[in-house]
């Protein structure tokens, strides 16, 4: 492939994992991102062993291994008998795979670092509009009225509420989910597994979750996730009521998590999260590719959303590498990530009203036939596979993509025995 002009749009996991890959490539990019100063949302997240192989891929596994909080099990319990509900274990993976849960701003200072390390322009208060390819090479429209372009490629990753995302071969609009969440980044506190993602439930209804994600930065102090379930909709109700009356509520179901609602002295301190469920079949249109949110978006019950971001940037590098001409790259890239982007959107949609519905049956469901089911062989491999994200192999693109970098295995990884590079992250 010759170098091309390429446009990322969003600074986000996505759109900053394939600048670096596309810049090594040779390729001259500009990231295209709305806020002035690039900054990441939301509070922690789980960084699979594809999500972590990627990164190794960049050259920045170690870095962000230093940030984040090693996670060897996903436990959940019933809050009103104590019964275990869910207990996944990363072990049961013969690889001893495990995830990484970290900081959203631990994992985008890795990635920003590295981008500006490079000297890749980033072009900040830039918000896209929408795209003029008229003139053969496609140039982005700013809301305000200005256009920057052409560009040979444009990479949309500006997440959910992409602006471009009805140039796809065969459109899609996420569907708004039912339940959502108020998160919260608090300071850790003592008495919690600081190696396991540790939730209660409630049938459906009720959903309370504890995530260590290390540090945001180098000696920063140790942090956690803390998350409750709730309708968007009833967020204002939740609200009127006072958050006294919240934390009553939490307590109920789950009192030691008082050590955490201890730490939130008002709704401003909690982050509403609403979902939304959509998956491009073709994520891809006249010289743009779409990754990430942009191209699937889900609730983040199993995961993966980060993780499919940056497998995606590994795909569409690898696949421009591979091929000969945009269009050909692109077929590849759509061909590259179609099943395994597939099942995993395909599993979250069922799973997640087992644990954010108004269903009285799924979570009868789930804590007497699944729980059990759960623990006979090959279960307890099979759900750490479906968790890690390795339940269909997404490392064949990833294989290609760094062909020509000198391998070794990354150790705890699922990818042993696929070459991921390792090298120093840039500094
Ligand atoms: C509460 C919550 C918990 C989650 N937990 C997990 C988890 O444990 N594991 C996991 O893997 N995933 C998780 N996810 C999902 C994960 O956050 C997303 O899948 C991931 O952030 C997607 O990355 P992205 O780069 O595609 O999009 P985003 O992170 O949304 O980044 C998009 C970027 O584009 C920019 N942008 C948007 N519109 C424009 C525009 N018009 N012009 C220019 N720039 C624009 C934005 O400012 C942003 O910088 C969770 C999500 C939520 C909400």
């Amino acid at each position: 492939m010759k170098t091309l002009d390429i446009a990322v749009v969003g600074a986000g996991p996505a759109g900053l994992a394939a600048a670096l890959f596309l810049h090594r490539a040779r390729h001259r990019v500009t990231v295209v991102e709305r806020f002035d100063q690039p900054r990441p949302l939301g509070s922690g997240l789980i960084l699979q062993p594809t999500g972590l192989a990627v990164l190794g891929a960049l050259g920045l596994r170690e870095e962000i291994m230093a940030l984040g909080s090693r996670i060897d099990r996903l436990y959940g319990a019933d809050a009103a008998s104590g019964r275990t509900v869910l207990d996944v274990r990363y072990d049961a993976l013969r690889s001893g795979a495990h995830g990484l849960a970290v900081h959203r701003a631990a994992l985008f200072s890795v990635l920003h670092r590295a981008v500006a390390a490079e000297g890749i322009a980033i072009a900040t208060g830039s918000e896209v509009a929408g795209l003029d390819d008229r003139g053969g090479r496609p140039a982005l429209l700013g809301a305000q009225g200005r256009s920057l372009g052409g560009f040979d490629l444009v990479v949309d990753a500006s997440g959910a509420r992409s602006p471009l995302r009805g140039l796809s071969r065969v459109p899609a609009e996420p569907r708004p989910l039912a339940y959502g969440a108020f998160w919260a980044s608090l300071d850790w506190r003592d008495g919690f597994d600081a190696n396991a993602l540790t939730q209660r439930y409630r049938r459906a209804r009720v959903m309370i979750g504890v995530l260590p994600i290390g540090r945001r930065e180098a000696g920063g102090p140790q942090m956690a996730a803390f998350f409750w379930s709730l309708k968007p909709a009833d967020a204002e109700r939740v609200k009127a009521a006072g958050i006294e009356a919240w934390k009553a509520e939490v307590a109920r179901h789950w009192p030691e998590a008082a050590a955490y609602t201890g730490q939130v002295g008002g709704f401003d301190q909690l982050t509403l999260a609403r979902y939304g469920h959509h998956t491009l079949v073709y994520p891809a249109g006249r010289g743009i590719a779409f990754i990430g949110d942009s191209a699937h978006s889900t609730s983040p019950q199993l995961g993966q959303g980060a993780n499919m971001a940056l497998l995606d940037a590994a795909a569409l590098a690898a696949s421009l590498a591979a091929e000969d001409d945009v269009p050909d790259a692109l077929d590849a890239y759509c061909r590259a990530r179609r099943w395994h982007v597939r099942v995993f959107q395909g599993l979250s949609f069922v799973f997640t009203p087992f644990y954010q519905s108004d269903s009285r049956l799924l979570p009868f469901l789930r804590d007497t036939l699944v729980a059990t089911v759960a623990r006979v062989p090959p279960a307890p491999r099979l759900l750490a596979a479906m968790v890690a994200g390795t339940i269909v192999d997404p490392h064949v693109e990833l294989r290609a993509g760094v062909a020509a970098a000198p391998s070794t295995v990354a150790r705890g990884s699922a990818t042993e025995g696929a070459g991921t590079r390792q090298d120093a992250a840039p500094s």
